[in-house]
């Protein structure tokens, strides 16, 4: 079984490398584009870990991760916030949100995995094709 990965993430490039990278790596990425499909979709999706930008149309990762919290299937499930925002403070701020950990765009790719597989090991290797 590969792990099912909610990757929350508008902008096309992030959602494009981040997904080759997780699915040559062992897992299955379900892409959400935006805040309100994200909380409404999560409980459907069931992930095994959620990766999760900050900034999005909509409502932003923060309010997302709060309302990802409230949702039983949600409580426990690692969120791992994405932001390219430099400031102090966004590491707290996401913690407070509920998110379990915090990556800065842009996205390693060198580390990437390697953060995600600390909270959910990957699968059996190969490519399989992402959902949309
Ligand atoms: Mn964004």
């Amino acid at each position: 079984m590969r792990p099912r990965i909610m990757l929350v993430e508008d902008n096309e490039q992030n959602i494009y490398l981040a997904t080759f990278l997780l699915a040559r790596n062992g897992y299955d990425v379900v892409q959400i584009r935006n805040g309100i499909d994200a909380v409404n979709q999560a409980s459907r999706v069931l992930p095994d870990l959620v990766i999760l930008d900050i900034e999005l149309p909509g409502i932003d990762g923060y309010a997302v991760a709060r309302a990802l919290r409230k949702q039983p299937e949600l409580a426990s499930v690692p969120i791992i916030a994405v932001t390219s925002y430099a400031m102090v403070g966004d590491r707290e701020r996401a913690l407070q949100a509920g998110c379990t950990d915090y990556i800065e765009k842009p996205i390693n790719a060198d580390t990437f995995v390697k953060q995600v597989a600390r909270y959910v090991p990957p699968g059996e290797g190969g490519g399989s094709c992402p959902e949309s």
